[in-house]
């Protein structure tokens, strides 16, 4: 079975992270061979991606989500590596400042969704609004309750505008949690990445998990799905979300434009 298939967030179905797999299995028999797999579907991308430049009519929107140290970053650096940094903007979320924050909360996403012809990657998102927001009460309920409705159609919007929209939630255990975090203490090369707020955030886990289940539940469309990916082990994690994005594009059937006649003299020898 396919990757899209089998990490889909069925449109209209109520989740419970519990039955969702963190560890993921696939037919590789190592490290070894999943390099040698991602080394190809890097290729892959790199190619699909000019095509999609060259052709210039979809743009492709990727939303990374998942909760501290889930590998978002890491995500990100893998499965682009191979991809023309010219053809690819990455955006991400923090605390809004206070020119975002007096505006409503998609103003600053719908800013930063690709044009036609780009690949836009969000590292946090949107969906920010509905979990950090819903988890620590940032707004009455009576807004927050709103915006699962008000992101489905923006994201409606979006596609019916050329705009291919995939959505990974990089789903982790725990016990990886705490594992990452203790890593990143005891390596030098990986203090930057402590924050301050990773235990405290660490304590609101389960509400997290029960957030992120009512927005995978009321915002996994058709038009724009939801994929929980195994994201415990970062070989299967990087296989899946690039084995995703490589279907997709194709399912675009997108082709090198066409000669343009009046270049036609230039081009003969
Ligand atoms: P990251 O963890 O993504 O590497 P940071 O450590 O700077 O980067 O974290 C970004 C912070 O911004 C997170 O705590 C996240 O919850 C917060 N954030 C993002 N969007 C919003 C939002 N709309 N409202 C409040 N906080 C937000």
């Amino acid at each position: 079975m396919k990757f899209s298939e089998q990490l889909l967030v069925k449109p209209g179905h109520k989740v419970r992270l519990e039955d969702f797999d963190s560890e993921g299995s696939a037919h590789v028999r190592d490290k070894d061979h999943a390099a040698e797999i991602m080394k190809k579907r890097t290729g892959r991308l790199e190619h699909l991606q000019q095509v999609l430049y060259a052709e210039n009519k979809h743009a492709l929107l990727i939303i990374l989500q998942g909760m501290d140290a889930a590998g978002k970053d890491g995500t990100i650096r893998h499965v682009m590596s191979g991809v023309n940094p010219q053809g690819c903007d990455v955006t991400s979320f923090k605390v809004p400042t206070p020119i975002e924050a007096s505006h409503d909360f998609l103003w600053r996403i719908h800013n930063a969704v690709p044009p036609r012809g780009m690949i836009g990657i969000f590292n946090r998102s949107q969906y920010e609004d509905v979990l950090v927001v819903r988890v620590h009460n940032l707004v009455p309920k009576k807004i927050w309750e709103k915006r699962y409705d008000q992101i489905n159609e923006f994201e409606e919007l979006l596609t019916e505008n050329s705009v291919t929209i995939l959505k990974f939630f990089l789903h982790i255990s725990k016990d990886e949690q705490q594992k990452r975090f203790t890593e990143r203490h005891e390596d030098p090369r990986k203090y930057w990445k402590v924050s301050a707020s990773d235990a405290s955030e660490r304590k609101y886990w389960d509400d997290y998990q029960r957030a992120y289940e009512v927005l995978l539940s009321k915002c996994s469309k058709k038009h724009a799905p939801w994929f929980v990916i195994p994201a415990n082990k970062k070989w299967f994690r990087d296989l899946a979300v690039a084995g995703i994005i490589i279907e997709a594009l194709e399912n675009l059937k997108m082709k090198f434009p066409a000669h343009v006649a009046d270049g036609a003299e230039v081009g003969k020898s």
